[in-house]
């Protein structure tokens, strides 16, 4: 990977405008239904919808399921689409064809490969007695990690994320010799900090642990490079920068050696479900997994998903002949520092929490601000839609206003439009008005 060195911000709108007619990205934007007047960054959350995909799914319905019906599991495909998706997204993650499977939540993913994980290290290690994680890694993963733990009789061992700024060193301080599994979020979905997955792999792997990363923020967001950093299990998310619609299914990758390593002592998945089973439709009583990672499918994928979160992968492969994930992350950084500069400028008193390091950023910036959520929705009323974050007063976390910025569809006249929106906000207070502070149920 080329080194990141911190590219240049536009001083007035004019320059964001010629950035944008620079930017050899530019026209994927083309490939996505966005509203016209809408500054969306919030596809960290929930990406934009590819303008292939209706159709897509149209047909899925039309032609494949109503005429062709039971016959599409053969002839369109269907029954390969967990690996043929899997195939488009390792190309994002430094992973090998063949290597991920997709189908599941994220959750559900991360269940199955901590369960592993853990499984092979009370093979191995037996004695092992810790769950290492950040206090402030997504829940879902804590609560995950958290029944994986009681079922192993392990402790979840939690490192204080110091306010989402993170701390690299405390982490690597909590893996030594009672080390069973390291599972982090290399992105946090807070802050937008990424962590050094190389190094902390390398930490986790000295101590005697196993590493599973969570990529719900980093596949198609920033460079990963699982076989470069040597991690053994990794699981993410369809629905953020991957744009596979609502509730895309997730994905999951395991090194190789360790499928080989679960046939020969009959590790299985805790979820092993027929559909992961080596002849599914021998329908034998007994379960013998499919080789490498495809024993990870538990049941009958969603194919309607599928089929969504197969456009959205296939954006990517567009990309790649504009440059690529190397060419998304120099216009990743590009975005957030117009973003964050425009703001450091105009909104005084608003810290970001984001760090400037483009080595420990993410493709988000995220601002603390007491008021955030009635800020956010004075910001959304005038069509600049990115979302809140609550912060946890325990783990000395702020209220976040959290703007993501997608490359892939993203100009930087919506970031320079987004700060100014920010800053007219703030100046004139009108965040104040009672409309503002009424929560809805998703923020
Ligand atoms: C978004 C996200 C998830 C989502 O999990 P689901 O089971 O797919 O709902 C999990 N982990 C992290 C870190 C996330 O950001």
């Amino acid at each position: 990977m080329p080194p990141e060195t911190e590219p240049r911000s536009p001083a007035c709108r004019a320059d964001a405008e010629a950035l944008d007619r620079d930017d050899p990205l530019a026209p994927l934007r083309d490939a996505f239904s966005l509203p016209d007047g809408l500054v969306y960054l919030d596809g960290n959350s929930l990406g934009a919808c590819p303008k292939r995909t209706a159709a897509r799914v149209a047909e899925t319905i039309g032609r494949e399921w109503a005429h062709d019906l039971i016959t599409s599991w053969n002839r369109a495909g269907w029954i390969d689409l967990a690996a043929r998706i899997g195939d488009g997204i390792a190309t994002l993650v430094g992973a090998g064809p063949g290597e991920i499977s997709v189908g599941d939540s994220t959750s559900v993913n991360l269940y199955k490969v901590l369960h592993v994980a853990c499984a092979m290290q009370a093979a191995d290690r037996p004695g092992r007695r810790t769950i290492v994680s950040e206090r402030g890694n997504f829940p879902t993963d804590l609560y995950i990690a958290e029944s994986i733990a009681r079922s192993f009789g392990l402790e979840l061992l939690l490192v204080e994320t110091n306010g989402g700024a993170g701390d690299d060193a405390a982490i690597e301080a909590a893996l030594d010799e009672r080390l069973s599994v390291l599972m982090l979020t290399h992105v946090d979905y807070r802050s937008g900090r990424m962590l050094d997955m190389t190094a902390l792999t390398r930490k986790g792997h000295d101590a005697g642990g196993l590493a599973v990363w969570d990529l719900a923020h980093s596949a198609g967001a920033v460079p990963v490079d699982l076989h470069g950093a040597g991690a053994d299990f990794a699981v993410g998310c369809g629905y953020k920068y991957l744009n596979g619609g609502p509730g895309a299914p997730a994905f999951v990758w395991a090194h190789p050696m360790h499928p080989e390593r679960m046939d020969r002592d009959g590790t299985a998945q805790p979820l092993s479900g027929w559909l992961g089973h080596g002849s599914p439709f021998t329908f034998t009583p007994d379960y013998r997994p499919a080789a490498g990672i495809a024993r990870f499918v538990s049941g009958t994928p969603p194919i309607l998903a599928m089929r969504a979160l197969e456009c959205g992968v296939s954006v990517f492969a567009d990309a790649e002949a504009l440059g690529g994930m190397a060419a998304l992350r120099a216009k990743s950084l590009a975005l957030t520092a117009c973003f964050l500069d425009r703001v450091e400028a105009s909104c005084p008193g608003v810290r970001s929490v984001t760090p400037r390091d483009p080595a420990m950023r993410g493709s988000q910036a995220s601002l603390a601000h007491d008021d955030g959520y009635a800020v956010m929705q004075a910001l959304i009323d005038r069509g600049v839609v990115g979302d809140f974050r609550a912060g946890d007063d325990a783990a000395g976390t702020p209220n976040l206003l959290r703007f993501g910025f997608t490359p892939l569809y993203t100009r930087f006249v919506d970031a320079w439009d987004a700060a100014e929106a920010l800053t007219d906000v703030l100046a004139s207070g009108v965040w104040r008005e009672p409309r503002y502070a009424k929560r809805a149920a998703v923020t």
